[in-house]
């Protein structure tokens, strides 16, 4: 279903008319209201009234994290204090929390996207909505609460965590439709599995997966142990949170950004050129309604492609891959590029390797040096787990090129996620 057909559907020059005004009249706003932003432009020799559509985008300045940082905690805020009705902060994943503000107006877009993302994963009106993103200065849980509230769903807001409760309630309940982390989702499927549950007995039919990097192949897997479709959810909280793009359940091919709020670009990391369509690159973004902090340009460090194509769903509105990695996630060993996800790709494509893997990276000399340790499917013993990291080792060597040092483990020997991120990469580097 398609939550909101006119602009979800709007043929794109039509949408890249709507991006081009809005463009022009954030510019100027920011400009005013926003001190770092006056001197940015100045900097850039970029008068407002320069700025009349889409194509001077690339006129604009980046915004970084670091400038968030800067700024700690309202100093790009660009409206007073007393119209901003709610505070996040991001995760904290890579360093301390970056901190946003929404108006109510802000809020109202916010439930909007989130709801036109329920709807692309295949959410109805009517339906139970299980809401295991984590609640509090975390963007997930309340992003998809009322976007869910927005769509016509039944919340139960049960946050992250708690997996006893979480599968009670899945049983009890009978929720169609379930939000958390793809880490979080393989605890569910195999505490629902061990448990003993039918799939049949329960209503669960739709995961909406986001928050941190995750494959095709991870995919595969958890549709292979559950009767489920599992869609990808992509957000930060610099843009809004979740609701920046998702995937359509009929495609789950990219995650269609909700263009007529956010623009977005794909840029070399070096030299902050566009790249073309189809070309891996990092993503940017620009806010082109929010209220109580706009953004112009921003530098996710997530790294992925962008492409325009039509859809088979019927949205116009652009679809990004994947997201292979973050830029502080990407690896150099012995001068080849790795994202962890290319690992995990490599894993998940030897049937008898569980979706559970760990990645240790250590200094050796001054080379980056990496270890992978990988749980296998069923128990066996020396040789078997021996035989099977060979044949792990050749999969990671025939994607990337790369010797790491591999080890298979028994079965339920690695950390699962317990309700929210879980990293898989082990820095050690400094240790
Ligand atoms: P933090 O950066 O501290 O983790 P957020 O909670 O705002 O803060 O998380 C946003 C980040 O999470 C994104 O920049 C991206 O790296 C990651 N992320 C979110 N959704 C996805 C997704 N579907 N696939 C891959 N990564 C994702
Ligand atoms: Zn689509």
């Amino acid at each position: 279903m398609i939550y909101d057909e006119a602009i979800e559907t709007m043929p794109r020059s039509e949408l890249e008319a709507v991006q081009g005004e809005r463009l022009a009249a954030l510019t100027a706003r920011v400009y005013d209201r926003v001190p770092f932003y006056k001197k940015a432009l100045d900097d850039a020799g970029v008068s407002p009234d320069e700025i009349k559509g889409l194509d001077d985008l690339k006129r604009l300045p980046f915004t970084r994290k670091r400038d968030l940082r800067d700024n700690y905690p309202f100093g790009l805020f660009a409206v007073p204090m007393d119209q901003v009705i709610r505070v996040h902060a991001s995760s904290g994943t890579t360093g301390k929390p970056t901190v946003v503000g929404y108006t109510r107006a802000d809020i109202d877009i916010w439930a909007d996207v989130c709801a036109r993302s329920l709807a692309a994963s295949g959410a109805e009106p009517g339906m139970m909505f299980q809401n295991a993103y984590g609640y509090g200065l975390f963007t997930g849980g309340l992003g998809m609460h009322y976007g869910a509230e927005r769509l016509g769903l039944t919340v139960i807001p049960v946050s992250g965590g708690n997996t006893a409760r979480q599968v009670m309630l899945i049983q009890d309940f009978m929720p169609h439709v379930m939000a958390c982390t793809p880490s979080y989702a393989l605890t569910i499927c195999d505490r629902l599995i061990a448990a003993g549950v039918d799939p049949e007995n329960i209503n669960l039919r739709t995961f909406i997966l986001g928050a941190e990097p995750w494959t095709d192949e991870m995919r595969k897997s958890i549709e292979a142990k559950l009767p489920v479709n599992a869609v990808n959810i992509y957000g930060l909280s610099e843009i809004i949170g979740p609701g920046v793009s998702n995937e359509c359940v009929e495609a789950k091919d990219g995650s269609h950004v909700f263009e007529d709020h956010f623009i977005v670009e794909a840029v070399d990391p070096e030299t902050g050129e566009q790249v073309p369509d189809g070309e891996v690159g990092e993503l940017v973004f620009t806010t082109l309604t929010k209220e109580a902090i706009p953004l112009l340009r921003y530098r996710t460090g997530d790294r992925a492609t962008v492409n325009r194509e039509r859809c088979i769903c019927g949205r116009t509105h652009a679809r990004m891959g994947r997201i292979l990695g973050r830029t502080d996630d990407m690896l150099i060993i012995r001068g080849v590029n790795v994202f962890p996800s290319q690992i995990e790709a490599a894993l998940l494509g030897v049937s008898e390797l569980a979706p559970h893997h760990r990645i240790i990276v250590t200094k050796k000399g001054n080379h980056d040096h990496l270890a992978v340790e990988v749980e296998a499917v069923q128990a066996t013993d020396d040789a078997g787990y021996n035989t099977l990291a060979a044949r792990a080792k050749t999969a990671v060597h025939e994607i990337l090129g790369l010797n790491v040092d591999m080890t298979v483990t028994p079965p339920n020997t690695l950390p699962r996620s317990e309700g929210g991120k879980l990293s898989r990469l082990v820095d050690r580097r400094n240790a």
